[in-house]
């Protein structure tokens, strides 16, 4: 008898152990960091601290290489001596941002840098530039001038270029491959909003994502994703207002040299390539509702929520599966075919 109760003790103990074991296996650790202008949080299930730390060295590794603003970085050398060489991230960057410029027939463009420079987003000091200086500057604007050259590119000048808009969503592609290279198969970071999710979460279920309402401070409703990146782009990030009362946000229209207002006030894209939401994310928000639903038609190897000012939220059917609308949302769910 007593020797039973010693075994069923030992079981026990050693199922608890068990336990343990699987509970250290799945630890959680969370980075907290400010990089590319913006907060970023990584939570990492298992892994390890030396991980964390790379992961960390990685974000400014690349911070480093493509930094519009920080002097040194290849970009930075770029606007301001014509030509650079290029190291591996800048290259690979620049090479599939210039590739959707094409693939957007110009709504995504790297080079419309020194626009958003004249409307004050980069330095924060705001003003409505005038229709003859927009003109000036938009015809230097033209991603096809952007030259490979042996050790990197070169550009004619007067022209600058920004890789703002696909660099998040790069670096979220590095930072999940490092992960799941290190065995790990749960892992969440929002990189500045930019969600992307590696594996599900430990207990077996889907990440829920929420996406934000342009207007007010609720969401719109909740995604659930595995795998996949949830990157947004909204007016309502970075914007300022005038004197007349006007709205300028920091998303330009390439061909004009104005902020896009084209109907869209948010742009979610969901897909397994961080770097392409990314694009498409700020490409498909200057399109606008119908060249946008058709760039999905013609595509469809993304997945999209696109609010519009007409308020209407317009989601693709895959997706709508997925998507649970939060009860006090204002927009019109419709569901695009
Ligand atoms: P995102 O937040 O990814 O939509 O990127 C927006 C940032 O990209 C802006 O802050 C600008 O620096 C830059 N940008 C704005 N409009 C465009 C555009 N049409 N093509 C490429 N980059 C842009
Ligand atoms: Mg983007």
């Amino acid at each position: 008898m007593k020797k039973r109760v010693v075994a069923l003790i030992m079981c026990i103990m050693f199922l608890l152990g068990g336990c343990q074991a699987e509970a250290a296996k799945n630890e959680e650790r969370t980075t907290y960091l400010f990089a590319m202008d913006t907060t970023m949080t990584i939570r990492v299930f298992g892994g390890s601290d030396e991980l964390m730390q790379s992961l960390q060295k990685r974000v400014n590794g690349i911070e480093n290489e493509v930094s519009v603003t920080r002097e040194g970085s290849d970009i930075y050398r770029l606007n301001h001596e014509g030509s650079t060489n290029a190291a591996p991230d800048t290259e690979v960057i620049m090479n599939r941002a210039l590739k959707i410029c094409e693939d957007t027939e110009g709504a995504l463009d790297v080079s419309v840098y020194p626009v958003v420079r004249e409307w004050g987003f980069t330095t924060g000091e705001y003003h409505v530039p005038s229709q003859e200086k927009l003109e000036e500057l938009i015809a230097f604007v033209d991603y096809k001038k952007v030259e490979p050259t042996e050790e990197g590119f070169r550009i004619p000048d007067g022209m600058a270029v920004d890789l703002g808009s696909v660099t998040k969503g790069y670096t979220g592609d590095v930072l999940a491959e490092m992960i799941r290279s290190d065995g790990v198969k749960s892992a969440i970071l929002d990189l500045g909003g930019n969600i992307h999710t590696v594996g599900k979460k430990i207990n077996g279920s889907f990440w829920r994502v929420a996406v934000r309402s342009p207007e007010g401070t609720g969401l719109v409703g909740v995604l659930e994703v595995a795998d996949e990146a949830v990157i947004t782009s909204g007016g309502y990030e970075r914007f300022f207002e005038d004197e007349d009362g006007n709205i300028w946000w920091h998303i330009i229209d390439p061909a004009t040299g104005y902020p896009a207002k084209n109907g869209v006030i948010s742009m979610t894209i969901v897909g397994r390539e961080g770097i392409r939401c990314d694009a498409l994310s700020t490409a498909l928000f200057v399109m606008g509702p119908e060249r946008a639903a058709e760039y999905w038609r013609a595509h469809g190897d993304f997945e999209m929520i696109m609010i519009t000012d007409s308020g209407d939220l317009f989601i693709t059917p895959a997706l709508n599966e997925r998507f649970t609308p939060d009860a006090a949302m204002p927009y019109h769910v419709k569901v695009l075919g």
